[in-house]
Order: structure tokens, then C-alpha cells, then sequence
């Protein structure tokens, strides 16, 4: 990788349209974010409609950075969900109506008329971490993000694992009790039915209804549907006793989980990230706990288990990250394979230097 630093310093920009906000920087080969921009998602209008509002914050990032468009080299995009990434289509995105089969490469590759690359968002942020952050000099690495669900990443051999469908990104659904809750995916037991979001909440929820007395109830004033996963992390750094517990029991069920990881990729490092994974010690420590208790066969002494390092900012720097590699590997075999019917926007011999 490094050895292609050649001329000046190329810069990309990244976008991470996520379902609440999109953020979009631009960023140096180095990982240094050097302007950036925000939008609301408002992802009832549709992801169409979210990639406007990412293509208008790219503007207003470059010149912000005191650049223009044709200072960047490429773009990069995460976005929630799975996709023909190399056709530039999203097959599903739970998090945005009217998702499905839309085209999001084509309109930034004709608005900024540059080559323009996307892939899963926590693919994205796996790059990113790897890169620049937590995974750095490691060739052997998994992250995973908790919020509503869990999204998962992989680097063997120093790549991204992608799959013909891009599958890792669904790690939250494999089985982890096969008579566990119902999942939204329509399984039973998944592991984000355990340790996503809702579950987490659910279990505080359901500690109050058998009466346990905890400062959660008080703090959203006993409207239990208010209790988020950050107010039961602050709630155990006051010492409350039930969010502890919650904690400890979510810590459990995501070390099962991430034992299994292990076992199967033997990673040198495994990353956590994503809001829940601020909740710090209270769930580290039952995870690693959990993981050293289970994982045998590949002992959990050989990987280390982090919490992310570039937080918010793995987004953008990770698709700065994929926009370089894309961009190299896209120079090195000229035209991508697509589907036919989606009119390929790649020059053939781009040289923007
Ligand atoms: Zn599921």
C-alpha cells in the first residue's frame, strides 16, 4: 500500500449516510480530515433523496477544506444495508424507505464527475479502523458496530472479506440460541435479538416491571419506553445496580458471540464499536470474561479485544479508505463487472493527478 505514494498526496472524499445523519469528509492518504459536512438523513424521504443531501454536503465539504472538486481524487460512501456495491445499487437498507434497487453511484459520479465507490457501512468502518485506527498493523482483524443491531466487518490477510452478497455485514444474525426471542429478520435467537438495542433496553425494562428499584426509572420519569442504551451506561457509572446487571448480561451474550468470531477467523484483533461499546468497562469486562471462558480451541489469550479508535470518524476515514483502494484496484483491471443494464460511469484511464 504504501509504496504507491507516488506524486503529491491524493485526497478522497468519504460520505457515511447513515439512517439519522449523513456526514462527509474530505480526507488525505494519510486519514487526516481536512473539511467536512453534515445533513440530516431524513431517511423517511428515501435513500434517493439522502444521496442529494450527501452529494450537496460534499460540495460544501471540499469547500470547506479550501479545495475544489477536482482536488479530490475519488469518492467513497457507507451505507447501511446490503448492496451490488460494484454496480453502485442497494438491494435493501432497513434503515430508509424506499430503498431497494436504487442507483447511488451514478448520481455522485455525475455530479462531481469523479469515480465514485460504495460498500456496507460497517465494511466501510472496518477499513477505517484498519487503516488508520484500532487495527493498524495487524493483517488479521474483525469489528463489529452494536446499535439497533450488529454489523460486522472482516480483514484476512490484510483484505476486506466480501462475499458475493456482501454477508459479513450481517453477523447479527447468526443463531446464537436456537430458542431465543424472535428476530426482525424473521429467526429466532439471532445474536442482535441478545445484544442489539432493543434487547438491551428490554431487559432494563423488564428488571423495573419486576420491581427492582434503579435511578433508569427516575431519570426517564417512569415512561419506560424513554430508556435508551446510553441512560442505562451513564446509570451504571453512577453505580446503579440494575444497569450494571444489564450490562453484564449484554456483555455475556456479545462475548458468546464474539468467542464464536474468534474461533472461526482467529483474528489478532477484535474491534468494537458503535455507541453501546462506550458504555466502557461494563461491558468489556463481561465480554472479555465471556470470551476467555468459551473460546478454547483458538484461546482468547492470542486476540486482543478493543474498543474503536476512530469512534464517529471511522465513517468517513474508512470511506476515504475504500475510495483509494477501489480507485487502485480500478486503474489495475479497467472496467468492474456489472450487470448489463446499469451503464458503467468509470473512465477508462482516469488520471486525476
Ligand atoms: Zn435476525
Amino acid at each position: 500500500m504504501e509504496q504507491e505514494r507516488a506524486e503529491i498526496t491524493q485526497r478522497f472524499l468519504g460520505a457515511d449516510i447513515g439512517g439519522t445523519n449523513i456526514r462527509v469528509g474530505v480526507v488525505d492518504e494519510g486519514g487526516r480530515i481536512l473539511g467536512e459536512a453534515r445533513r440530516p438523513a431524513l431517511a423517511e424521504t428515501g435513500l434517493r433523496a439522502a444521496v442529494d443531501r450527501a452529494i450537496d454536503a460534499m460540495f460544501e465539504a471540499v469547500e470547506g477544506a479550501g479545495l475544489s472538486v477536482r482536488d479530490i481524487a475519488a469518492v467513497g460512501a457507507g451505507i447501511p444495508g446490503g448492496h451490488r456495491s460494484r454496480e453502485g445499487i442497494c438491494v435493501y437498507s432497513p434503515n430508509f424507505a424506499d430503498s431497494r434497487g436504487v442507483q447511488v453511484l451514478q448520481p455522485i459520479r455525475e455530479a462531481l464527475d469523479l469515480p465514485a465507490f460504495m460498500l456496507n457501512d460497517v465494511a466501510v468502518q472496518t477499513l477505517g479502523e484498519y487503516r488508520f485506527g484500532a487495527g493498524r498493523g495487524y493483517t488479521q482483524m474483525v469489528m463489529i458496530t452494536l446499535g439497533t443491531g450488529i454489523g460486522g466487518g472482516a480483514i484476512v490477510d490484510g483484505e476486506l472479506r466480501v462475499g458475493p452478497t456482501e454477508g459479513f455485514a450481517e453477523v447479527g444474525h447468526m443463531t446464537i440460541d436456537p430458542d431465543g426471542p424472535l428476530c426482525q429478520c424473521g429467526n429466532r435467537g439471532c445474536w442482535e435479538a441478545f445484544a442489539g438495542r432493543e434487547a438491551i433496553v428490554r431487559r432494563a425494562v423488564l428488571k423495573i416491571q419486576r420491581g427492582r428499584q434503579t435511578a433508569i426509572a427516575e431519570m426517564v420519569d417512569y415512561r419506560l419506553g424513554s430508556i435508551t442504551p446510553a441512560l442505562i451506561a451513564r446509570s451504571a457509572d453512577a453505580g446503579d445496580e440494575v444497569a450494571v446487571e444489564v450490562l453484564e448480561e449484554t456483555g455475556n451474550y456479545l462475548g458468546i458471540g464474539i468467542a464464536n468470531l474468534i474461533q472461526l477467523y482467529n483474528p489478532e484483533v477484535f474491534v468494537i464499536g458503535g455507541g453501546i461499546a462506550q458504555a466502557g468497562r461494563w461491558l468489556f469486562e463481561p465480554i472479555i470474561r465471556t470470551v476467555r471462558a468459551r473460546a478454547h480451541m483458538v484461546p482468547a489469550s492470542t486476540c486482543r479485544i478493543v474498543p474503536s479508535e476512530l469512534g464517529d470518524d471511522a465513517g468517513i476515514i474508512g470511506a476515504s479508505v475504500l475510495a483509494r483502494v477501489e480507485l487502485g484496484r480500478s486503474r489495475e483491471e479497467p472496467a468492474p463487472p456489472t450487470s448489463g443494464d446499469v451503464p458503467s460511469e468509470l473512465p477508462p484511464e482516469e488520471s486525476a493527478a
